[in-house]
């Protein structure tokens, strides 16, 4: 199936928001899959979760103290403390058997289950233990000290009792379809009982780099020759962004190979990312191959760096052409590929958030492209400052090293001054 017709050299510009779209249209989020809770960090839940037990599963304590009737120790104060005896202690971690009953307490640790008939916890600092616990080390224990309490300050029924369910409700939906799973939300859903839950899978991808002048990195150079950083670089990007990186390898530019390492890859992966071949050089046989072997369309971007660029769908999956240079190929995959990856992830918000920031060095531009300037975002004084990591051609890697955000400069504006207004993004830590 050939689409020569629709690889006219920069035959269409599309502005940065119309081709970031074009790729978030052109995919889907995968098919969602059971997974255990276990191992179900950096996914997104495909459905809202209800909770199988509550959290906290029993009314327990919030504070180390004792277990009391309110009503008992409402006059209570430094001068006229009120004496109860201790007739229970619990340490978290074991039932409540005894009752407690007007004018005794049961001592209690954080976390302990409440008594029944006791209302209100007095933290320790509130008591005669206060002071005990201070000098515990220094005085023999005499064991009918520890039975007798005096209570220094009354408060209200229910102070520091943490009540079951009170945190979530046993049988209630807690946590949406959409949410990723975090280190907090792996805590949540264990502590709830969920053993299990149904999430989108990590899309699979695949990097392959294509070019006659590339050598795989540790070998020998030979004149004429460049290292191959791209694919190692993307592919690190995506392992840590939470994507199933797939390592296609390097294909000189003959497009038979090119060819045959595609149609090999394809069944096994989800999306395949190229980088290199498609821009308008006489070499530049990616663009050709890609667009002959599927619906792929060759456009051209007024984004800088990353004009020309190459998305489509190959056997029904979503392929997209990253131009070679280093710089470029980092900038395009984060602003047009990984939109398009984490609505596949099940992301229910894909585009990076943007906020403002005052420029600390001079961006020179003729306008007319939206740029997107590596910075070095920081606080200075309360207020977010971007400054340039260095040069900004597409070949300096060291300025994207550096950066830890974006400033997007839009088409219709030109040079800008220190001081100047600009929008930020971060670059996403891998
Ligand atoms: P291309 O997009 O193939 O025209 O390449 C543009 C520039 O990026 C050229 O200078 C290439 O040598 C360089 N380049 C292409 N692919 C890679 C790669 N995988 N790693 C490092 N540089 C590359
Ligand atoms: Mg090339």
């Amino acid at each position: 199936m050939g689409h020569r017709q629709q690889v006219l050299p920069m035959a269409k510009f599309l502005s940065w928001t119309e081709a970031r779209e074009k790729v978030v249209s052109g995919v889907s989020p995968l098919t969602p899959i059971p997974r255990k809770t276990l191992e179900a960090g950096g996914f997104v839940l495909a459905e809202t979760v209800n909770a199988v037990e509550a959290m906290p599963p029993f009314d327990n304590s919030a504070m180390d103290g004792f277990g009391v009737l309110a009503s008992d120790v409402k006059a209570a104060s430094v001068s006229q403390p009120i004496q109860l005896e201790v007739v229970d202690n619990l340490p978290a971690g074991k039932d409540a058997r005894v009752t407690i009953r007007s004018g005794q307490a049961a001592r209690v640790m954080t976390g302990a289950p409440i008594p029944p008939g006791v209302d209100l916890i007095v933290p320790v600092e509130h008591t005669n233990f206060w002071i005990e616990e201070e000098r515990r080390s220094r005085i023999p224990k005499d064991p009918e000290d520890a039975k007798r309490l005096f209570v220094s300050q009354g408060f209200p029924s229910g102070t520091h009792i943490r009540k079951a369910g009170e945190s979530v409700a046993k049988g209630s939906p807690f946590m949406e379809a959409g949410h990723h799973i975090q280190g907090a939300s792996l805590g949540l859903l264990l502590s709830v009982g969920v053993d299990s839950v149904s999430v989108y899978p990590r899309p699979r991808v695949g990097v392959l780099s294509t070019g006659d002048e590339l050598v795989p990195p540790g070998e020998p150079l030979a004149p004429g020759q460049i290292r191959d950083s791209n694919r190692i670089a993307l592919l690190h990007r995506l392992r840590g962004l939470g994507f199933d990186a797939c390592d296609l390898g390097l294909v000189h530019d003959k497009a038979a190979t090119l060819r045959e390492r595609i149609e090999s890859a394809l069944p096994d992966i989800d999306f395949l990312i190229t980088s290199g071949g498609v821009s308008v050089g006489d070499k530049d046989f990616t663009r050709q191959v890609l667009c002959d072997m599927g619906e792929v369309e060759a456009y051209a971007v007024r984004v800088k760096p990353g004009k020309p660029q190459v998305f489509g769908h190959i056997q029904g999956k979503p392929v997209f052409g990253l131009p070679g240079n280093p710089v470029s190929s980092l900038v395009v995959f984060d602003q047009f590929v990984l939109p398009g990856l984490k609505k596949m992830a099940g992301y229910p918000h894909y585009y990076p958030l943007q906020f403002q920031a005052t420029l600390r060095s001079p961006i020179k531009r003729k306008g007319g492209r939206t740029e997107f300037v590596r910075v070095h975002l920081e606080t200075h004084e309360g207020q977010w400052v971007a400054k340039s990591t260095g040069p900004q051609g597409s070949g300096v890697l060291s300025s994207m090293t550096k950066a830890n955000g974006y400033a997007m400069i839009p088409e219709d504006v030109g040079s800008l001054e220190p001081g100047s207004p600009v929008t930020c993004q971060w670059i996403e830590r891998e």
